[in-house]
This record gives structure tokens, sequence and C-alpha cells, in this order.
């Protein structure tokens, strides 16, 4: 392959972004996946979507049998532009429905259930392949992604800030909800998350602590990193 220039040549690899609610991961991954002409896949929203359908069906989200029973029904599609990412269930956008205070308080119990993580664990990996089969790199969000998800990315960050910029910002997110609210939503979900889901810091990752930087001075220093792990794969294949 001809010597490439990372910084506008679409970077063909893998890279996992896990860390805690609020703590920028997202933005982060959408604006370096958009820098670096990558698809972006956000598996948070798949947990989400999979907690709107048991809601939307009557499910009762604390029974792990029942959940556990209608893991494989609903269709989750997600839609992997950094720009305008998008995630539909049986066929409908549920962008909106996602982001609600019903779907915050249950989604945590929904991710914890087995074959809840089995089947969204199986459809993230396809969607990885069939990026990395179209040549495209991508910037893959979540809990558990440099660990279970794709433990062969070539580079895993482990994203977090500290809970009051965490609150402040996924607050503003909202569009101005109580910042105080927030912050004791976000610590449930992460008490939960850190005690029964597949949330851990992936062997070999990137601690990015992103509380006193802006959104740009993090794209910045992730791109640099992902130069890095370019030319370090590019080496390893002998290029
Ligand atoms: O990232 P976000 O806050 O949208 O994730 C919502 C919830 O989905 C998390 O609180 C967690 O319970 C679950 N989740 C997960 N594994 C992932 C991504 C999200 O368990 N890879």
């Amino acid at each position: 392959m001809s010597s490439s220039n990372p910084t506008t040549d679409p970077a063909r690899i893998v890279i996992a972004v896990d860390g805690t609610s609020g703590s920028g991961k997202s933005s982060t991954s959408r604006g370096v996946a958009d820098r670096l002409g990558m698809r972006y896949l956000d598996t948070g929203a798949m947990y989400r979507a999979m907690t709107w359908w048991m809601l939307s069906n009557d499910i009762d989200v604390h029974d792990a049998d029942a959940v556990a029973a209608a893991a494989g029904k609903p269709v989750i599609t997600s839609g992997t532009d950094p720009l305008g990412p998008t995630i539909a269930l049986d066929g409908a956008d549920v962008s909106v429905e996602i982001r609600s205070d019903r779907v915050n308080a249950a989604v945590s119990p929904v991710a914890t259930v087995r074959e809840v993580r089995a089947r969204l664990i199986a459809l993230q990996q396809q969607e990885i392949e069939q990026a990395l089969a179209a040549g495209s790199g991508i910037v893959v969000e979540g809990r558990d992604i440099g660990t279970a998800v794709w433990p062969a990315a070539e580079l895993k960050l482990y994203v977090t800030a500290d809970p009051a910029a965490r609150a402040a910002r996924r607050a503003a997110e909202e569009g101005g909800s109580d910042a105080e609210a927030v912050r004791a939503s976000l610590e449930n979900r992460d008490k939960i998350d850190s005690t029964k889901g597949g949330a851990a810091v992936p062997e070999g990752a990137i601690h990015v602590d992103t509380t006193p930087y802006t959104l740009d001075e993090v794209i910045e220093s992730v791109v640099e990193l992902v130069e890095t792990a370019v030319r370090a794969t590019a080496e390893k294949a002998g290029e």
C-alpha cells in the first residue's frame, strides 16, 4: 500500500471507546470518526432500543426471564454515519424515544440480562465486520467494547470525567434538565452497570480524563493517538 497520511485517509482500524455516560465519550467518538472518515457505532443506543421495545411491549424490565425470552424479537438497525447516527426498531426511527426518562431508568436492568448482551454483542460484531469488509474503519462506543465486543481493537480508550462535569454535560444535552437529578440517575446507572453489566477497563486501554479539556482538545489528542495506532498497525503488517 502507498504511504498514507492518516489525518486525511480513513483510518481502517477499530477504535474501542469505553467509559461512563456523560464523560464526553459520545461526542469524542463521533468527532474522531468524522475527522478520520470512519464509521461510528453507538452501542448504548442499541441497549436503549432493546429497552424501549420491552417497555412498549409491556414486558416487566425487572423480570429477567421475561426479558431474556423476548431478547431475540426486536429488529434493531444502526445507522453509522458519525454526523447523523440513527437507530431504528422494527424499521421505525426511535432516536427520540430511547433518550426518555423511562428508558434511562430501565436500561441498566435490561442490559444486565445475559441473552440481551449476547444478542447485541453479536449484532455489534457484525456491524464491525461489515465496516472492515467495506474498507472502512469504525469507532465503537460503549461499556464492554475493548473487553467483550472487539478485544482486538487497534486502539482502546477508557474515557472518564468527574461526576459534576458528567452531570452538567448530560443535563445540557438533555435540554437543560436538572443537573442534580441527572447526576443521581447517572450514578445509579453506573452502580448497576459496574456491579452487574459488562463494564470494565479493558487491558491496554488508554485512560482519557476529559474533565479539564474542551471537546476539540479531546478530539485532537485522540486523533494523535489514532495516528500512532495506525502507524503501529501498518508497521506490524510490514507496509
Ligand atoms: O452509553 P449510554 O448511556 O447510552 O448507555 C445506556 C446503557 O446501556 C448503559 O447505562 C448500560 O446499562 C448499557 N450499555 C451496556 N453495554 C454497552 C453500552 C451500553 O451495558 N456496550
